[in-house]
């Protein structure tokens, strides 16, 4: 009897940015490529409580391409249902999930918390997804794994890892999968940006089968580099002038790490005033400790900031944030200031009470400088909303918003086709992920012009991984 043909099933980031989750079944294996949380609006947040298609305890191994929760937030998940590792991520990926998971599960909890106290929850009582005791049974799974070499992750099946220049410990998967014919796939994860501050270039995969690659920013290139520096210099000058807080909900992981990067670039060149910054994150404080210490990871430049003074880019005015009593006090400072805070999409975390709080005042300037998806009140604040729902109020928006993609930790357009140059030869199939289906169906158009075969994976479809006889 002929082996059932490899196969791949997406379940998760089809048709949408969250929820990467992708599992390959070849030669009686299974492999599952990232594991990640659903996040924005309800409809999706609701598919984190699916059932997997197959039975956890029975997945042989886990390949993930780095640590945003929306690549790793459902492992507690798997785990608590039996998956028994391994766990297969980079170095970095390890330590960043480590400090993310935890934190997770806070979000989780807290969340149920609030939902019981004020009975919003059709379900009584409401229940996290998962627990902290979920989040710490993770840890003993992850087996970190080089770039650049090949490890078996399943017997017949290889992987290995190359840098994107995403985050921190970001990286494409390749999967080589023994058999007549042995077939090669590839996940670029999500791609980064070229000659940026702090991480290594991404690098090009050279061959493939099948290709998974991310679409998120597909419809539209990000402005230069230097016109992105000059638009955040614009704002800090302007917000300064204005004389009230500069609010930048960011992501803990890589774009603060890269805003303090520029804001002390941007200082020493004398482009902005010299204010005080505020990291108000204690996740973000944690994550920044962990870049200084993955030179793997590192490019030459941060290498020489590190051997110079040890943390590469903490500047003088850069004051950390750690308890929630300083955070409120916070509330009290008055004149220009930045205060860079998570989440990154305003869908939680410390960033909600200074924005409550410094809405309302039209000298206050809201900095979006990552992705913002559907249905988080960052994307309200993004397209104009005139009020914001923060801890039940509607909370009038009278700040300047200000938004800057090209600060994106995503490649733009332009950066996921120079990625796609890489290729010696065109994959037989591309499956584009990780994108908002306007801007998937335009990178598709373009990728199909260069002669590939190409289409957007459709959430929960089993697709062949060899030719179709
Ligand atoms: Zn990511």
């Amino acid at each position: 009897m002929r082996a059932p043909q490899p196969t791949i099933q997406f379940l998760g980031a089809a048709g949408t940015v969250t929820g990467s989750a992708h599992l390959v079944r070849a030669g009686g294996r299974t492999v599952l490529l990232d594991c990640g949380l659903f996040q924005g609006q309800k409809d999706l947040r609701l598919r984190n409580w699916r059932d997997f298609p197959v039975d956890p305890a029975a997945i042989d191994a886990v390949v993930v391409s780095h640590a945003h929760v929306d690549h790793t937030g459902r492992l507690p998940l798997l785990v608590r249902q039996g998956f028994r590792g391994p766990l297969y991520c980079t170095a970095a990926t390890r330590g960043l999930i480590e400090i993310m998971l935890p934190d997770a599960a806070h979000l989780q909890e807290e969340e149920a918390e609030r939902a019981n106290r004020r009975g919003y929850s059709r379900h009584h009582p409401a229940l996290p997804l998962y627990t902290h005791a979920d989040a710490a049974a993770v840890m003993p799974l992850l087996a970190p794994r080089p770039y650049g070499t090949a490890f078996p992750v399943a017997p017949g099946i290889q992987a290995r890892f190359r840098r994107v220049g995403h985050i921190l410990g970001a990286a494409s998967i390749e999967l080589e999968i023994a058999g007549e014919p042995a077939v090669r796939v590839a996940f670029s994860g999500d791609l980064g940006r070229y000659d940026r501050p702090i991480l290594r270039d991404p690098e090009p995969v050279p061959a493939a089968d099948i290709l998974l690659c991310e679409s998120t920013y597909g419809d539209r290139p990000h402005t230069p580099p230097g016109d992105a520096e000059e638009d955040l210099a614009r704002t800090v000058r302007e917000g300064a002038a204005r004389g009230g807080a500069i609010l930048v909900p960011a992501f803990a992981l890589g774009r603060t790490q890269e805003l303090l990067w520029l804001l002390q670039e941007l200082e020493d060149a004398q482009r902005i005033p010299s204010l005080p910054v505020y990291v108000d994150s204690p996740l973000s404080i944690e994550v920044t400790g962990l870049y200084g210490r993955h030179p793997e990871d590192q490019d030459a430049e941060m290498q020489e900031r590190v051997r110079l003074n040890g943390s590469g880019w903490q500047g003088k005015r850069v004051r950390l944030v750690h308890s929630a009593a300083e955070s409120k006090a916070l509330n009290r400072v008055r004149g220009p200031v930045i205060i860079i805070s998570a989440s990154g999409m305003a869908t939680g975390g410390r960033i909600l009470h200074h924005l409550a709080q410094r809405l309302p005042d039209p000298r206050t300037t809201v900095l979006l400088v990552g992705f913002q998806a559907a249905g988080t009140r960052g994307r309200a604040l993004k397209e104009g909303a005139p009020t914001l729902r923060i801890f039940g109020e509607q909370v009038p928006v009278r700040a300047v918003v200000e938004c800057i993609d090209a600060l994106s930790a995503h490649a733009g357009q332009d950066e996921i086709l120079r990625w796609l140059d890489g290729f010696e030869r065109p994959p037989r199939a591309t499956y584009l992920v990780h994108g908002e289906p306007p801007a998937a169906a335009v990178l598709e158009g373009l990728i199909r012009a260069r002669g590939w075969t190409v289409r957007a994976a459709r959430d929960g479809e089993t697709v062949p991984l060899t030719a179709e006889a």
